[in-house]
């Protein structure tokens, strides 16, 4: 069994299936900050279980990193339905990603019986309850964190999770470690690689900027050499599709067009052309 790793101090992590997600805390002396809930109330329940581990503190605050149903759909379990009656932080556009996205996702996951039936069928739909904007300090009290939103990239409303004190940087879905980068389902692989430019430049601020610690949504963590290699593959992504578009190449004929060039693989890349098509549509709407 895997246990919570302090990966900074007073930053905690643990990675569960399905998904290898990442699941962190930040602890002060007021209580828990919880940094994504996983897809289902079961789910969320085995991590409140678990946090018992780290000892008696209060879940105080929870925050969502983006929208999308593995940092979300937990959240009922955290929030003010339940009993710890945490406020939920998230990026102000995560309701209508929710909206657009997540739920009509689940009601196709239920309506189909999709397995695991009982644990899709039992989950609300949970928005956060405190939206916030680009930048956002919580006072954990006696620790400061910060919510950042740096652009648009795995979505439009992913956040980052920056603890000062420790030079930990929790970052979501925009980088991915143990998994390729994931585009669809709301991505904006135009924007994505000037996001994590953005994000470069912010680790070389603050006490640790010599040896920030970046934490993905999936998979190991990370070093600032590591989100450079990501930040060019994500480039590459964004050229490709940008050419086949203005070679008229249409969309379902993208991922086959572009051949060796991608640098992840082919299977995930239909999402990509898919959402930077539309992000040039709507730039040319008359094209
Ligand atoms: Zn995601």
């Amino acid at each position: 069994m895997v246990h919570w790793e302090e990966v900074a101090a007073g930053v905690f992590r643990r990675r569960y299936e399905p998904h290898d997600v990442s699941v962190c805390v930040v602890r002060s002396a007021d209580g828990l900050l919880v940094v994504d809930t996983r897809s289902s109330h079961r789910e969320a329940d085995e991590v409140r279980a678990d946090l018992r581990r780290l000892g008696d503190l209060p879940v105080r605050w929870v925050v969502n990193t983006h929208a999308h149903f593995d940092h979300t759909f937990g959240n009922a379990r955290f929030g003010p339905a339940s009993d710890l009656g945490a406020p939920i932080y998230a990026h102000e556009r995560v309701p209508a990603h929710l909206d657009a996205y997540e739920r009509p996702m689940l009601a196709g996951w239920v309506a189909s019986g999709r397995e695991p039936k009982d644990e899709w069928r039992e989950i609300v739909i949970t928005a956060p309850t405190v939206l916030v904007g680009n930048t956002t300090t919580l006072d954990l009290g006696g620790r400061a964190v910060q919510l950042l939103h740096l652009g648009r990239g795995h979505t439009d409303n992913d956040l980052v999770v920056h603890v000062p004190d420790a030079g930990a940087w929790l970052v979501g879905d925009l980088l991915e470690e143990s998994g390729p980068p994931m585009y669809g389902s709301g991505s904006f692989p135009l924007d994505w690689p000037a996001t994590i430019d953005r994000l470069r430049v912010a680790l070389t601020t603050g006490p640790h900027a010599d040896a920030p610690v970046l934490v993905p949504g999936h998979g190991a963590v990370i070093d600032e050499r590591f989100a450079a290699v990501q930040q060019g593959h994500l480039q590459v992504v964004a050229d490709i599709v940008r050419d086949l578009y203005a070679a008229g190449i249409p969309v379902e004929a993208a991922v086959r067009e572009g051949g060796d060039r991608w640098p992840f693989p082919a299977a995930g890349m239909a999402g990509a052309a898919r959402d930077g098509y539309r992000q040039l549509r709507d730039t040319h709407p008359d094209t």
